[in-house]
């Protein structure tokens, strides 16, 4: 099937962007497009206009300043997957990036599209909100941040408003004693996830958890956090009976369904184990816990 016709803009400043969204009516973003185009010929959206960002270069960054690092909305997954400031200190990162779809999608699409396409099967959304990171928007007013923790609403849907541009996404620089890592079920490479999590420990100098963050891929509406399993954690120290239990209690919170790849009860399971992973390696990673947890 093919598109059917629309009209294409192609912005080269994130102002001349956001007048564009203003002014027009039925327009959509175009980013790395392995969403939108599919949604194209398919004929899943069928805007008169197409607002192509990829020509505004003041959004291709991926750097890191004292207090964020900062993804700006043209970085691609692949970006993220060979950044070396990735792979030195952001473990879950680290992890998802290779995990994200096949390589030829990681090489297009952007970290920013994803979590603007807000599929509660993507991985991003469960690496930001174990962040506690935050969405950076445009719109005709100015540039507004908006938590992690407040963006996703429904599959598909968020507080993005519909004339604001999403220009950037970031997450606190780690503190001294601070690990992450994140762990994904998927059936086979290119698949999503059938079930993932992304777990943020901060220890402070006595080793205890000061600071803990899960994020759960593909088993409720949205990327969720296991509020339940962080609060179990702080403060205390880490080791695998903490954890087992953690585990538990994401279980408990998610709330999977069942599907074609596997049953409810099995992605609960799935919950626990991989919490219990990504708990277990960000805390090797946070430096003061030597032994990997392992189920
Ligand atoms: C076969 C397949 C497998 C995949 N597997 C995975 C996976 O395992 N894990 C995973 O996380 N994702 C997966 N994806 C999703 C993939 O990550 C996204 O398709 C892609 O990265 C979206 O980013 P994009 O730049 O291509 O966005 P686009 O396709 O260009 O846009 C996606 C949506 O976001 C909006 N949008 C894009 N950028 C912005 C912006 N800056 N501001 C506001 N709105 C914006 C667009 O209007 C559109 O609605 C998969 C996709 C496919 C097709």
């Amino acid at each position: 099937m093919k598109a059917a016709q629309f009209e294409q803009h192609e912005p080269e400043t994130v102002e001349e962007a956001v007048s564009l969204l203003e002014s027009l009516d039925d327009r959509a973003i175009l980013a790395g497009g392995q969403s939108m185009v599919p949604m194209l010929r398919f004929r899943l959206a069928v805007p008169e206009t197409v607002i192509d960002i990829n020509q505004i270069d003041a959004l291709d960054y991926l750097e890191e300043d004292n207090d964020w690092l900062r993804i700006g909305a043209l970085a691609r997954h692949a970006d993220v997957e060979h950044a070396d400031v990735i792979q030195e200190k952001y473990g879950s990162f680290a992890d998802a990036a290779p995990l994200v779809a096949d390589p030829q999608i990681r090489n297009r699409g952007t970290v920013a599209g994803a979590v603007a396409q807000a599929d509660p099967k993507g991985d991003w959304g469960s690496v930001l909100l174990a962040h506690e990171g935050e969405v950076v928007a445009h719109g005709p007013d100015g540039e507004r941040t908006i938590p992690a923790d407040e963006f996703f609403l429904l599959p598909y849907d968020t507080t993005l408003d519909e004339n604001e541009l999403l220009t950037e996404l970031r997450v606190p620089t780690p503190a001294a004693h601070e690990g992450s890592a994140y762990h994904k079920l998927k059936r086979k490479v290119g698949d999503y996830a059938m079930a993932g999590s992304a777990a943020r420990l901060v220890l402070d100098d006595d080793g205890r958890i000061e600071r803990a963050g899960i994020g759960l891929t593909a088993v409720d509406i949205t990327n969720v956090r296991a509020t339940d399993a962080e609060d179990h954690l702080e403060g205390e120290r880490p080791g695998s009976d903490l954890f087992k239990r953690a585990g538990e209690l994401a279980a408990e919170q998610s709330n999977p369904e069942s599907d074609e790849h596997g049953d409810a009860g099995y992605k609960e399971r799935m919950v626990n184990v991989l919490t219990q992973r990504a708990l277990g390696d960000a805390a090797e990673r946070a430096g003061l816990v030597k032994r990997r947890v392992t189920q």
